[in-house]
């Protein structure tokens, strides 16, 4: 299996190049060359099986060669292990129709565990065997974040610098950053918000003597290797609910797009996916796109649902090459115009978006008011990402076509948003009620490029 930039001119590369390296080095994002497809029968046989075992089947293809066989079953089992939940991506009721899929049963209590254990495990594997060392260096708006260092935490083979936004993510996602005490994981409060943070991360990978000097890694919602990992639940969710015989259809909560587009890879697999709706917050650049006003950047608005702040999302570059036909030149084009501003996507581009996703937004009361109602009618307290996710489902399902909306975090993670919308304070889990004792550690930084590459190999601990 090769990769290729979705910019044209990096050099094209396996899974283990394409996962270590993260973003290309012509600025673009790597996608497979031909995507594998699964039979329906080949689809039906997931069916009962331990969410492991579909894991095997739907990534086995895209990891090629980089892996033996055990070795790959190896990492998912270890990926996995430490979950909270024997499902991993159990489904619950909410509605006729209108499924919940709890995302948030990993360590830190967000989605973003399952593609990160998951690379945390290959990265592992694979520098393990060579003895060579990378440094990750990661920007998140809270839940990557927290993912990542549980990920790579006291890991031999790696360094983790992790930039956050100063000020803006709730204090659980905070913590879980800051009280790791393994002398790998470095927590960094920057000044800005997280489209800054996520800059000087683009500036860092583009400055290739820093790059190559450290051995510079990504593990952003860009990394292949990330949403590989995310495709496996769309089958498990899928199967449980009839699929390939029916057709299933999906709401998720978005920001950077990896998870939406991990489902938009499931289709291109064969899973028969009916819609694939991309739920915005009131930053809602992706829902203005796809209802064909152009991709302009606005302000960041500060919401409660903060991992979906954005107003540049990573991974539509990667929507956006297959809807221009794979063209690097146009995509290079398109970002360019991003620096100032915004672009405006083609007609034909824009009927193949179209074709593929749907879309909505949930304001902040919006938000709440769904919180309050999902809890009344349903017995479920949504934290406010997936109050989006569901707020948007209710309006985009149709009778027939069973409705399954990605719950991306565990309430407890926003106990403050949720407690003002429900009047209930959601607990931690027992496995981490520990977690407001510890002692915090974290290093504020400027938003400068030259002083945090400056920190960086200062901090280094090899
Ligand atoms: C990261 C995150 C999202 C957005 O996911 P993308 O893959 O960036 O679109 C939604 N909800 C939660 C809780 C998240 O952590």
């Amino acid at each position: 299996m090769r990769y290729i930039s979705t910019r044209g001119t990096a050099p094209v590369l396996n899974f283990e190049e394409a996962m270590l390296s993260g973003l290309a080095r012509d600025g673009g994002l790597y996608v497979p060359e031909t995507i594998p497809q699964l039979t329906p029968d080949q689809i039906a046989a997931l069916e009962g099986r331990s969410y492991e075992e579909i894991a095997y089947t739907v990534m086995r293809t895209f990891v090629g060669d980089v892996f033996s066989d055990d070795e790959f079953r190896g990492i998912i089992a270890r990926a996995y292990e430490g979950f909270g939940h024997a499902a991993r991506a159990p489904l619950k009721q909410l509605d006729q129709g209108h499924f919940l899929l709890e995302l948030f049963h990993g360590p830190t209590l967000a989605f973003k565990d399952f593609a990160m254990q998951l690379i945390g495990q290959m990265f592992q594997t694979a520098l393990g065997r060579k003895g060579e060392r990378v440094t990750i260096v990661g920007a998140t708006s809270g839940d990557t974040g927290s993912a990542a260092i549980e990920a790579f935490r006291g890991l031999d083979n790696v360094d983790v610098f992790i930039l956050y936004p100063h000020g803006r993510i709730s204090e659980v996602q905070r913590r879980q950053m800051t009280t790791p005490s393994e002398a790998n994981v470095h927590a960094l409060a920057m000044d800005g918000d997280f489209d800054d943070c996520q800059a000087r991360l683009k500036d860092m990978f583009n400055d290739f003597e820093f790059r190559d000097s450290v051995r510079l890694a990504g593990v952003n919602s860009i990394n292949w290797g990330r949403v590989l990992a995310q495709v496996v639940y769309y089958f498990s969710a899928a199967v449980s609910l009839g699929a390939p015989s029916r057709a299933i259809s999906f709401t998720v909560p978005t920001g950077n797009f990896g998870d939406i587009f991990a489902g938009y890879i499931a289709k291109q697999m064969g899973l028969p996916i009916d819609k694939l709706v991309v739920a915005t917050n009131q930053n809602d650049i992706l829902h203005r796109c796809l209802s064909g006003k152009g991709y302009h950047k606005g302000e960041t608005v500060p919401s409660i649902s903060p991992s979906m702040d954005i107003q540049v999302s990573s991974n539509f570059e990667r929507a956006l090459f297959d809807a221009y036909d794979r063209e690097g030149p146009a995509i290079l084009q398109l970002m360019d115009e991003l620096k100032h501003g915004g672009f405006e996507v083609s007609q034909g581009a824009m009927q193949v978006l179209q074709s593929h996703y749907s879309s909505g937004r949930a304001s902040e009361e919006e938000t709440s008011a769904t919180i309050a109602e999902t809890l009344k009618t349903s017995a479920e307290l949504l934290c406010p990402h997936s109050a989006v996710g569901v707020k948007v489902a209710n309006e985009q399902r149709v009778a027939g076509t069973p409705m399954v909306t990605l719950a991306t975090a565990h309430p407890a993670k926003f106990p403050a948003a949720v407690e003002a919308a429900s009047g209930i304070h959601p607990p931690l889990p027992a496995r981490m009620a520990d977690l407001y004792d510890k002692e915090e550690r974290v290093t504020r930084v400027p938003n400068d490029l030259v002083a945090l590459k400056e920190h960086i190999r200062r901090h280094l601990t090899a």
